[in-house]
């Protein structure tokens, strides 16, 4: 597959999984949502129609948001997010999405040493997360694959 297929597979996999999270999985009546990774803000504008009642904060190295979907500053966590999302390990968060994956085994394989751990300790009980990188974690029961998400593309898991 080329890589132009696989970008495009991974942008229509967060349209469908962040749909499928919001028409399928009714989220904590209470709690944020934080976006791990805000890069471009496609995905956090993309949340943000999806449940415009929530507080989102968005997480990033730097802020390099399109400024159409720039968070307020209150809601922009600089930094990195293995030392910056501590703070926010809080079991609060209602959903967590984060997109931090690399195309680089090595790299994520360093990432997934505390992923996991951070979004399980983020989320509330019954809190969702949607991940493009595997979150392997007994406190995190994977959901069904969306049908029109290839396996291993893109991930959720419900907070037990
Ligand atoms: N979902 C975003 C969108 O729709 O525009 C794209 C996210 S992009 C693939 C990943 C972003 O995560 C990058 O902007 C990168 O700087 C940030 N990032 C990756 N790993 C990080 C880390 N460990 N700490 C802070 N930021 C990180």
């Amino acid at each position: 597959m080329s890589r132009l297929d696989s970008f495009i597979n991974r942008m229509s996999a967060q349209r469908d999984i962040l749909n499928h999270v919001r028409d399928h999985y009714p989220l904590p009546p209470e709690g944020p949502i934080f976006e791990i990774g805000l890069g471009n803000g496609r995905t956090y504008s993309h949340l943000r129609e999806c449940f415009p009642d929530r507080r989102i904060v968005a997480f990033d190295r730097k802020l390099a948001a399109h400024a159409s979907s720039a968070p307020a500053p209150q809601d922009f966590v600089e930094g990195e997010i293995r030392e910056t999302g501590q703070s926010f390990v809080k079991g609060t968060a209602a959903l967590v999405h984060a997109d931090i994956g690399t195309g680089y085994d090595d790299k994520d394989a360093v990432t997934l040493t505390w992923l996991p751990d951070m979004v399980a300790g983020m989320l509330a009980t019954g809190g969702i997360a949607v991940s493009g990188l595997p979150l392997d974690h007994a406190g995190l029961e994977p959901l069904p694959r969306v049908e029109t998400i290839r396996e291993g593309r893109y991930f959720h898991y419900r907070r037990r």
